[in-house]
């Protein structure tokens, strides 16, 4: 089921841009093959709730902060708002879950797409829906020097999370870019849409079970499908 449309050529919408200064990365299934661990917790937790939910649903919330995703399946489930108590209990309680489960895998060719960034002299920011200090504090130790003190907006930063561009916009104003000179690296359909949003390009790497066609349709201006099939086009891009 994974994206093999394009056969890892990453054909894109628009040029990549000329000169780009800064890559703006989420985290969960782009630096981290977290993705997988993530969806047991919350499928865990929710099921505990006494709610009928599906494993691969929680690819799909993928990108929005826990608060949001919890809102949203009170709403549909219980027909109200979760609390602000609620909110942040069973974000916690979802946390546990993730924390028990072994140590995530890093993504195969993450650590080479960060070094060739770092080497063409393209600032780094890492943007990311999470609020996990377990796994955003294991990005320094994988990924040494990768990202400067700062150059972080995790779901503690930002009043609405993906899919709305704020993220992006904030990191683009840490980084002092442009749009234009932009590039979101995202894997999940709502992370694209912020990334679309936000007026960067924005090229997806499908690492789960979403097709290419939905990163599409959430606004990719490109899209490989792998990590190390970024990695590898990366140089060539970069000019
Ligand atoms: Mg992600």
């Amino acid at each position: 089921m994974k994206a093999d449309e394009n056969n890892g050529r990453g054909e894109a919408r628009r040029p990549f841009p000329a000169s780009v200064k800064a890559a703006l990365i989420d985290m969960d299934g782009t630096l981290l093959d977290s993705m997988p661990s993530h969806a047991r917790a919350w499928h865990r937790m929710v099921s505990e709730l006494g709610i009928k939910c599906s494993l691969d649903e929680f690819f799909g919330y993928e990108g929005m902060t826990g608060a949001a995703t919890i809102d949203l399946i009170f709403r549909r489930e219980l027909g109200r708002p979760a609390t602000e108590r609620e909110k942040v209990e069973l974000y916690a309680r979802k946390t546990g879950y993730f924390n028990e489960q072994p140590r995530v895998p890093v993504m195969p060719g993450a650590a080479r797409m960060l070094e060739t960034l770092a080497g063409r002299g393209v600032r780094r920011v890492l943007v990311t829906g999470s609020g996990q200090k377990s796994t955003i504090g294991r990005l320094a130790a994988e990924f040494p020097g990768a990202f400067e003190e700062g150059m972080m907006v995790t779901s503690r930063d930002v009043s609405r999370g993906k899919p709305d561009p704020e993220p992006y916009l904030l990191a683009m104003e840490k980084a002092g870019v442009l749009p234009s000179e932009a590039v979101v690296i995202e894997n999940a359909p709502l992370g694209v849409k912020a990334g679309a949003a936000s007026g960067a390009f924005t090229v997806a790497v499908t690492t789960g079970p979403i097709r290419e066609s939905e990163m599409r349709a959430a606004g990719a201006d490109m899209v490989f499908p792998s990590m190390e099939a970024f990695a590898d086009a990366l140089p060539g891009l970069l000019g």
